[in-house]
């Protein structure tokens, strides 16, 4: 095993093996993977690994975009399959808001030149003939959607950073990592010890743990997942090509063809945490008991969207970990209180996001500066306020609304307040409406009456007019806005003045 490396990957999921096959290719090549088991051995060998393009936040969309088309070139350069099946997503709205979100993404789909337009009921039955659309307003096609094979895709990730140099240590966990006063690192194992450059925590279930080995805490928490697959079916075979998948996010399940039969899974709002007091290290490629009763609501709407369903036998329940940050966004990018320490973990859709994250962690730890605005991922976005007790509450909320409308600007409830500022009472009894702002309740506006809460929604909402009074107060007259939550810079030195000045 080498001893010294550029960068040592600490995990070989889908993220850590994306990272090193990023990290090759822009031209780190004396770098490692060290995985404690086998590669996959964490989210990864279980997933569902559904693909989707679009989503309401435009560099997510950029990165998911890039991922899907990377798939195809990974498998042409590499000679490994990754089991790509690319018959399309059917989204569905059944309500007004979604249509009006279904319709924004399809603008936002023009303006960057990606597949997602709308099809009428008869294209839809005609695309998928085992389906019922008569209670959705709007159907929007996506032509790129689809699914992978999971480890099809981490092992071309792998071939391909193997194929420019990089190495891979299999069964080879890491048991430390020692940063050295020059600030490079000392990554320990059972094999010996690698001096190093850079490390990179990609170690997924396990993202805590490794982060403790640096004196770091990660606000994760892993949940428990569900979906199963049932029995091949004649009608599905009959068709002799691949259904689309569907995105009925209104019903709140997912649903797409596994062989030829179905594979239904869901975000129950009887979900369940997993390992709250840290990941097992000897848990390997195991999965929980199934507990189908806790989707039961959620499968029996996906049975009304496609009745043949419900003839079907259960084949396989995957009922498996994967761990989730508060904001169920990937903590990213370096550690602001570490040299040289760069995170990616607590990745949800990490099919749909691997090859985005893998190509923005090797141009930030390369480059230094990564293509796209980092603020939706930076894991400096959360600080020690981000405690068990918020993650916790943040997770639930988030793995329950997993499919619910985000809107824009949306300020949700779970585990606040966290921080309050003296002036909170007094604010909160003068109508100030709160957002959450490195964890401190800040006031957005106010409102005429004390105990307003926001409303939420595409167009213009219950802030528009109180926030114009303001702004012509402040422009016309005087105020007070409370900015106390924004960075303090304390500039100190002989130059500091002159540095000022310039
Ligand atoms: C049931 C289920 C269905 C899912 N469906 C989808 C889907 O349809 N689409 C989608 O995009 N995503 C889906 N996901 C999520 C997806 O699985 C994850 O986003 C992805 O696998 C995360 O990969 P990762 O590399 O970050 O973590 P992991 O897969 O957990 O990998 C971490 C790796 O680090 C290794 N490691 C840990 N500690 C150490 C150490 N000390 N030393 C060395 N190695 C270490 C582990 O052994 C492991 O191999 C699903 C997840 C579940 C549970």
């Amino acid at each position: 095993m080498k001893t010294h490396a550029q960068a040592v990957i600490i995990g070989g999921g889908l993220a850590g093996c994306s990272i090193l096959y990023h990290l090759a290719k822009l031209g780190w090549t004396d770098i490692v993977l060290l995985e404690r088991d086998e590669l996959t051995s964490g989210s990864t060998w279980h997933a569902a690994a559904n693909i989707h393009g679009l989503h309401d936040h435009n560099n997510t969309t950029r990165i998911q975009h890039y991922t899907m088309t990377l798939y195809k070139q990974l498998e042409e350069e590499t000679g490994q399959g990754c089991g790509i099946f690319q018959p399309g997503s059917l989204y569905l709205a059944q309500s007004e808001e979604r249509e009006h979100q279904l319709r924004l993404q399809e603008a936002k789909a023009r303006l960057y030149g990606l597949g997602f337009h709308e099809i009428s009921h008869e294209r839809a039955l005609e695309l998928h003939p085992l389906a019922q659309f008569d209670d959705v307003r709007c159907i929007m096609f996506e032509p790129d959607g689809g699914n992978v094979d999971p480890s099809g895709v981490t092992m071309a990730y792998a071939a391909g950073a193997r194929q420019r140099g990089a190495q891979i240590e299999r069964f080879c966990p890491v048991t430390g990592t020692e940063q050295q006063p020059d600030g490079s690192w000392i990554v320990r194992t059972e094999k010996g010890d690698i001096h190093t450059d850079w490390v990179v925590n990609a170690a997924g279930l396990w993202g805590r743990e490794v982060a403790a080995m640096a004196g770091i805490e990660l606000p994760l928490q892993p949940t428990e997942h569900q979906y199963f697959v049932t029995e091949a079916m004649p009608e599905i075979e009959a068709i002799g090509r691949r259904l689309p998948s569907i995105a009925d996010r209104d019903g709140e399940y997912y649903f797409r063809q596994e062989g030829n039969g179905l594979l239904i899974g869901a975000y129950e709002e009887d979900m369940r945490f997993w390992a709250e007091d840290g990941t097992p290290a000897d848990f390997g490629h195991e999965l929980f008991e199934d507990d189908l009763d806790r989707i039961m609501e959620n499968v029996m709407r996906a049975i009304d969207r496609v009745p043949l369903a419900a003839n079907a036998g259960v084949k396989r329940v995957i009922n498996g970990p994967m761990i989730w940050s508060p904001d169920s966004s990937v903590l990213f990018g370096p550690v602001p209180e570490l040299k040289n320490y760069f995170c990616c973990t607590g990745i949800i859709p990490g099919f749909s996001q691997s090859g985005g994250f893998g190509l923005l962690a090797a141009q930030w730890m390369i480059e230094g500066e990564p293509q796209y605005d980092m603020f939706a991922w930076d894991l400096a976005r959360f600080d020690d306020w981000a405690d068990k007790a918020f993650t916790r509450a943040r997770v639930r909320d988030q793995y329950i609304h997993r499919f619910k409308i985000h809107f824009p600007n949306e300020e949700r409830d779970a585990g606040r307040p966290v921080r309050t500022r003296p002036a909170y009472e007094m604010q909160r009894e003068r109508g100030a409406v709160f957002g959450l702002n490195a964890g401190w309740e800040h006031p957005l506006w106010f409102a005429d009456t004390p105990g307003t809460a926001e409303t939420a929604g595409f167009t213009r909402q219950n802030w528009f007019a109180p926030v114009g009074y303001e702004a012509r107060m402040l422009r016309d007259n005087v105020g007070v806005i409370d900015i106390s939550n924004f960075a303090n810079y304390v500039i100190s030195g002989p130059s500091a003045h002159s540095w000022l000045d310039a």
